[in-house]
């Protein structure tokens, strides 16, 4: 009888082990082995040379489903509609020639489940060589790839997650950075005529005190000293806003960032004070970036006045430089990273820290944590847009109690980079050349005419640049310097700077603006050869700039 278990135990032996049948030695140890079988969970099943399964243990039939009656008999195949991975011969064939095979297969349990199993195959032979059977030993994996499957699709939900956050994060910068650049920008100019109108009448006083011989404007001169600087302070924000914003003029050079920072260190560490402790490792053959070093100087000044403030009771402070390559994979996982070399810029305190939440938000203009009067809540937006500009990326990480890295990854640039020149104060001059001056907001227009006539220039005004030409074809006699806004209405600065070079090639241009987009839409450079100043400007800083263009030209 075919569903007798002992019967079916007795074909994997080969011969009958009947009920009944006196128990010698060998079919004691054969029943030790058949208990031992059905001990193991996995499904093991033996087949005869017809491929029909002769037994079936425990845990074929807790696999399954079917009893060892069912399954007897029958071809494996037939019992669990398998699905091979490659097909059945190459399968058989395999057995054949190295006794064995491996592999996951999909079969069908009694009640209808799919499952996956790992299988195991060894050939049996006869006394003459032939194949007499094949053992099958098959694990049921289908709960583990589920599992698996649910751990990658949560992963990859984390990650899609995260992107999303980077993503919203730079969005929400993006039109945090358009309000805040759009505003300073007009602050700017009413800040050049605050500041400029307050230093007029300082030296109006300063004039009439000298007349009167006595000092009764003393207090009046205080007072007006008080604005200039206030507006200069005001000033600064805008400019830190307008960085952020990216909407101020920069030019790039190729740096090497080892230079910016060993040229700052002097600085920093009087910024740090002495219960910090400053270390550097600047790595040797670091590739050049095309940055603006000066800026490139703030954001070092600005991570360490930030770590300054994280370290009250004193730490350390270390600042590595490195070169990277991003990889196209992780470039790609990046917004605003593409692949290639990059410098990596990293400053790390051993402050108090940031919680995930504050760290979340730290690049956010106006965000602090500071008691008023502490913290604006810029050096971080700052930072960010300086960095961006470049092409680069900012980065935190940070650990309440622990400390805080900031790295920045900027692009490597081909170019060699030339040592970093210090700024050079040029004396005020005063001249008689004539100045062109084209501006479209008339109290600033009018506070640079008095800047200028006061050093001596000769000026001529005008609104706009369809005015400008009108008014160079009439005016008799030389014109020395173009002196233009860069925004201004039906034609900007750079392209009426074109017009007019393109008629007097030997016009010196200079170009004022604090908001300068067209300029940035080409990629942050000003057109080769034109020299640009940044608003609000104070008179002795345009009148020193102006020398230096005439000068530098030869001029004068
Ligand atoms: P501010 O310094 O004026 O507050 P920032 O933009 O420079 O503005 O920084 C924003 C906020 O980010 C800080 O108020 C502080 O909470 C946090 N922060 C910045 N740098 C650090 C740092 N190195 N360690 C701990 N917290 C920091
Ligand atoms: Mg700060």
């Amino acid at each position: 009888m075919r569903n007798s278990g002992l019967e079916r135990r007795g074909r994997l032996e080969g011969r009958p082990v009947g009920v009944g049948a006196v128990p010698t030695a060998r079919s004691r140890e054969l029943a030790a082995h058949i208990a031992l079988l059905d001990l193991v969970p996995d499904a093991i099943f033996a087949r005869d040379a017809d491929r029909r399964i002769t037994f079936w243990n425990h845990g074929a039939q807790a696999t399954y489903g079917f009893s060892p009656g069912e399954a007897v008999g029958v071809q494996p195949h037939d019992l669990l509609h398998t699905e091979y991975p490659k097909p059945q011969e190459e399968i058989e064939q395999l057995v054949t020639e190295t006794g064995g095979w491996e592999g996951d297969l999909v079969q069908h349990t009694k009640d209808g489940r799919r499952l996956v199993v790992e299988s195991r195959w060894a050939a049996q032979y006869d006394e003459s060589g032939g194949m007499a059977g094949l053992l099958e030993v098959n694990r049921d994996i289908t709960a583990r790839l589920e599992s698996q499957a649910a751990l990658l699709e949560l992963q990859a939900e984390t990650e899609r997650e995260r992107m999303q956050n980077q993503l919203h994060q730079a969005q929400r910068l993006e039109s945090l950075g358009q309000l805040a650049g759009g505003i300073a920008h007009d602050f700017n100019n009413l800040l050049a005529v605050i500041i400029n109108y307050a230093a007029f009448i300082a030296e109006d006083l300063e004039a009439a005190s000298a007349a009167d011989g006595e000092d009764r404007w003393r207090s009046t001169r205080e007072d007006i000293e008080q604005i200039r600087h206030a507006g200069e302070r005001a000033a600064h924000l805008t400019h830190q806003l307008l960085s952020f914003a990216r909407r101020e003029v920069v030019q790039p050079e190729v740096v090497d960032v080892n230079d910016v920072v060993s040229n700052v260190e002097q600085l920093l560490r009087r910024t740090l004070g002495e219960h910090v402790e400053l270390n550097s490792s600047l790595a040797e053959g670091l590739h050049s970036v095309l940055i603006d070093p000066g800026r490139l100087e703030q954001v070092l000044v600005n991570l360490a006045v930030n770590a300054r403030d994280a370290m009250p009771d004193g730490g350390a402070l270390q600042i590595d430089t490195a070169n990277i390559e991003i990889d196209a994979e992780y470039a790609s996982s990046r917004p605003e990273l593409s692949p290639g070399p990059h410098v990596r810029l990293s400053v790390s305190d051993t402050g108090v820290g940031m919680d995930p939440e504050t760290a979340g938000r730290a690049f956010d203009p106006f965000f602090t944590t500071k008691p008023p009067g502490q913290g604006t809540g810029l050096g971080l937006a700052t930072t960010y847009g300086i960095v961006q500009q470049a092409g680069g990326r900012s980065q935190i990480y940070s650990e309440p109690g622990v400390g805080t890295t900031f790295t920045v990854l900027l692009p490597a640039t081909g170019q060699a980079s030339l040592p970093v020149e210090p700024a050079m104060d040029s004396p005020v001059r005063h001249g008689e050349e004539t100045i062109l001056l084209v501006e479209d907001e008339d109290a600033l227009r009018e506070v640079t005419r008095r800047i200028l006539t006061g050093a001596g220039y000769r000026v001529i005004l005008a609104e706009n640049g369809v005015d400008a030409l009108r008014v160079v074809d009439e005016h008799e006699g030389q014109i020395d310097l173009l002196l233009s806004d860069v925004i201004m209405p039906q034609m900007p600065g750079p392209q009426l700077a074109k017009q007019l070079l393109a008629r007097q090639p030997s016009l010196r241009v200079l170009l004022m603006s604090g908001f300068a987009q067209p300029i940035l839409d080409s990629g942050g450079h000003l057109d080769a050869g034109m020299e640009f100043i940044e608003k609000p400007f104070s008179g002795p800083g345009l009148l020193a700039k102006i020398a230096q263009v005439i000068e530098r030209t030869g001029g004068g």
